[in-house]
């Protein structure tokens, strides 16, 4: 059975990288009538960090990826959350110990910065661990452990040969053994280290297939040393090339704040629809192999395949995501843009009331976020200062001049208006222009100037005056003429 996980640590963020990393787990998962599970990775973490978790269960339901078994779901293979499953790491470095792949550490002169340093892989910089616990007597080990002395539990790399594994996106990667220092498992305090707890947690949870970044290839090996001492069988692998954003200058580099916003919950901040998120990201490092570019779920899950990934890095372009983001408006109902994007639409929206569905209807296809809704309308609100010379207008033969001629006539048509619905001033407009036998184009364009203030609006000068409401209409178009 194919059982994938999601195994963030709980940062109180969800890079876009990582949302892709879950998406791609969960559209397998689901493509082979599989599970798909959350596990919280927070051994690195000084203490339990609950709203994280919520944060990342929160995000997830979001993006609609959702997880068969985890913290708040439960599921057979509990509890989700590995600072909650100390007692099973424990069991598994003192066998690992028995079988002679670990060693208990000693040394008082590893001090607790290079203990930290090792465990965060970053023993290069201080050249490693020298080793000098790895063949301690036994009665050396029994006397420390009766004075109580502290120690961390190492992994015993072999000393010669090799070792490959497979990866689906790489191909098959080998690494000499001596290049793996001893790295800490398990450490003075009880605390499993990643590279341990991963293996344990995804042997313990069935797991199938492990999706993760390539920045996890190089611990990889060292996992795979583990799932021999133990005498399981490892995963299949799959590290999904880095997303990476464009620099100015043309180069790329990993994705980050200097690009843009990075993180789920600030694109959603932005206006983005978590659907249309999800879709962009899926997007991002495979490929469906056909033209179709919009797709739900459903179809995610049901055109997903291991053969579309990609072996380079994909490029976050913004660009297409307010493209992808734009097709989603389209196909929106005008009530269901109206009331998701009200938050953006602000006071305005409030004081329209019923009138934001039909302002609404008019933005959804000339905005391709809901934070561009803001300097689409703010002129409803407060007619901006606008010069004289915007009235200007070559292809409608209209000048400053001939503004002030036509807006007394647009008025004395308006006044005749008797309900003020878009059908009632259409009912007197249309009639209206055709008797002053002044050209359709040359009419409005005063109007919309002493309207809106702007060249631009959502929606012609019936719609304007229809959400300006009579009076404030007037009042503008009267304006208009001084
Ligand atoms: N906890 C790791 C992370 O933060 C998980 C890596 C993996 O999936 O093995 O990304």
């Amino acid at each position: 059975r194919v059982r994938t996980r999601f195994a963030p640590s709980p940062t109180g963020y969800m890079h876009i990288g990582n949302l892709r990393t879950a998406l791609y787990g969960y559209l397998f998962s689901k493509s082979q009538n599989g599970d798909f599970l959350l596990r919280i990775e927070d051994t690195d973490q000084k203490r339990y960090v609950a709203d994280a978790v919520e944060f990342i269960q929160n995000t997830l339901k979001a993006a609609n990826i959702i997880p068969n078994e985890g913290p708040d779901i439960g599921g057979d293979c509990g509890p989700y959350i590995q600072s909650q499953r100390l007692d099973i790491y424990k069991k598994y470095a003192e066998e690992l110990i028995e079988k002679g792949h670990a060693y208990r550490c000693f040394c008082n002169d590893c001090s607790e910065e290079q203990h930290a340093a090792q465990e965060a892989g970053d023993a290069k910089s201080f050249g490693g661990y020298n080793r000098a616990c790895r063949d301690l007597e036994q009665s050396v080990i029994d006397q420390y452990l009766a004075e109580g002395r502290p120690y961390v539990i190492r992994q015993k790399m072999p000393l010669t040969g090799e070792v490959t594994f497979h990866d689906v996106v790489h191909g098959n990667i080998t690494i000499a053994c001596d290049t793996l220092e001893d790295q800490v498992i398990l450490k003075r305090d009880g605390m499993p280290t990643y590279n341990f707890a991963n293996v344990i947690d995804d042997h313990l949870m069935d797991i199938s297939h492990i999706f993760r970044g390539t920045e996890f290839i190089t611990s990889t090996p060292k996992h795979v040393l583990l799932y021999q001492f133990l005498g399981w069988e490892p995963p299949v692998f799959i590290h999904l090339p880095p997303v990476m954003g464009k620099n100015e200058d043309g180069s790329i580099s990993k994705l980050s704040k200097r690009h843009g916003a990075t993180g789920f919950s600030q694109l959603v901040d932005m206006g983005y629809l978590p659907e249309a998120i999800t879709n962009y990201v899926a997007l991002l490092g495979w490929s469906p192999k056909s033209e179709q570019e919009i797709f739900t779920m459903d179809e995610l899950i049901e055109r997903f395949s291991l053969e579309g990934l990609s072996k380079s890095p994909a490029v976050f372009d913004y660009n297409k995501l307010d493209w992808v983001n734009g097709e989603y408006f389209k196909a929106m109902s005008d009530e269901d843009f109206a009331k998701k994007s009200s938050a953006f639409g602000g006071i305005i929206a409030e004081s329209l009331g019923d009138k934001w569905t039909y302002l609404a209807s008019l933005l959804k296809t000339r905005v391709s976020r809901f934070n561009e809704i803001p300097e689409q309308i703010g002129f409803f609100k407060d007619l901006p200062d606008y010069d004289v010379d915007l009235y200007n207008n070559k292809r409608n033969k209209v000048t400053p001049e001939k503004a002030a001629e036509i807006l007394p006539v647009v008025i004395e048509v308006l006044e005749k208006v008797q309900t003020w619905t878009p059908e009632g001033i259409d009912e007197v407009l249309q009639p209206g222009v055709a008797e002053s036998g002044i050209k359709m184009g040359t009419f409005m364009w005063p109007a919309r100037i002493a309207l809106s203030g702007q060249k631009v609006t959502p929606g012609g000068v019936t719609e304007l005056l229809y959400l300006l409401g009579r009076e404030e209409s007037m009042k503008r178009l009267n304006l208009g003429l001084t």
